[in-house]
């Protein structure tokens, strides 16, 4: 369905838990953030029924995120309940890779073969620096099971200043022999208070690095909704792209909805959410009282996220965890 700038809304992500096995610096403090008690999140029977309900709105793509989504146990049951959706052309996953080895040939089965997994480094103390935990081989190791079994591996690197920026051209590297998308992401400032201000390593800085590097950088076309501007480097296998996550270039072409772990939807990244769902499921409400919420919430989708964050209840972003309220 159209919002009111006319862009199609057809792409959820749902934010399946709160809670992360790492402590990555740019997303949480070190000692991690305050977890939604268990009942508070959304029970899979009820992200289904949204699911469904979405799929009748004309939803066609679901991505599921966190926190780590694999530590939750009834993730796998989940995914068995949307791959039976028919609304759903796509399942995507966000994953920081620790977890998920063992459930691999399920998902397989299930035909869930799109996942982005979050490397930010190929060094492993760096890694560890930012993982703030020595989970680098197991992490690698996935990313090479999952190229052999064939799925569509989007690797997600976030860059910052004076820590990873020397990781770009390595990471990058990576597209050379193996099919993946790799993309660099600009810092946004959801790190759960563990820092205020970010210095930014902008898109265009990241855009440099690749082209003084590689110099021939060829723009692939862009699809609907896509946030990462793609480049194919000649001879390479894979592609690299850069997303301009702060500085927010993409929001003309939005088509997503944010759904937290405790049912809290966002219109924009940039938002502090703008109805709980989950209240309003739990209240009673039939599937048309959802859908027309769903219609109301879309239409009053803001222009960008400059906009949103300016209609924020709550000013500092910065106290919000990406953990919290999904990647
Ligand atoms: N735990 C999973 C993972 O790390 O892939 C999924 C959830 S994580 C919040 C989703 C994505 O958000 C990851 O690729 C992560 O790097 C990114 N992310 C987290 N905090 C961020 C921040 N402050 N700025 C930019 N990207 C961030
Ligand atoms: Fe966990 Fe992902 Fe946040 Fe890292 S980015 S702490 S892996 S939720």
């Amino acid at each position: 369905m159209k919002d009111s700038f006319d862009r199609t809304i057809d792409y959820v992500r749902i934010a399946v838990t709160d809670r992360c096995n790492l402590r990555c610096f740019y997303c949480m403090p070190a000692n991690g953030i305050p977890y939604e008690p268990k009942a508070h999140l959304l029970s899979y029977e009820e992200i289904t029924r949204l699911l469904r309900v979405l799929g009748e709105l004309g939803f066609r793509k679901v991505r599921f995120t966190g926190g780590e989504p694999f530590l939750r146990k009834d993730f796998m049951k989940l995914l068995e309940n949307t791959s039976a959706l028919p609304a759903f052309e796509s399942i995507h996953i966000t994953s920081n890779g620790t977890l998920l080895q063992k459930h691999l040939p399920r998902l397989k089965e299930l035909g869930v073969t799109k996942i982005n997994l979050s490397i930010d480094s190929l060094d492993k103390d760096r890694f560890h620096e930012i993982t703030r935990r020595d989970d680098f081989v197991k992490v690698m190791d996935t990313f090479h099971l999952l190229i052999a079994n064939g799925f569509q591996l989007k690797l997600n690197a976030v860059i910052m200043k004076g820590i990873n920026t020397q990781d770009i051209i390595p990471l990058a590297e990576l597209a050379k022999n193996h099919p993946v998308a790799v993309r660099f992401i600009e810092e946004m400032p959801f790190n759960g208070g563990y820092k205020e201000n970010i210095e930014m390593y902008s898109a265009r800085d990241i855009y440099s690095d690749l082209q003084a590097h590689y110099g021939t950088l060829l723009k692939n076309p862009g699809k609907h909704g896509d946030t990462a501007t793609v480049y194919q480097i000649p001879g390479y296998q894979g592609t690299v792209g850069v997303i301009a996550a702060f500085s927010r270039t993409f929001c003309n072409t939005c088509n997503r909805l944010r759904i937290s772990p405790k049912g809290e939807i966002k219109s924009c990244l940039y938002d502090d959410g703008v109805f709980n769902i989950r209240d309003y499921m739990r209240s009673g409400v039939t599937d048309l009282e959802l859908s027309e919420k769903f219609r109301e919430i879309i239409r009053l989708k803001p222009k960008d996220g400059f906009e949103a964050e300016k209609m924020r209840k709550t000013p500092k972003a910065a106290m919000q965890s990406m953990s919290s309220i999904g990647g």
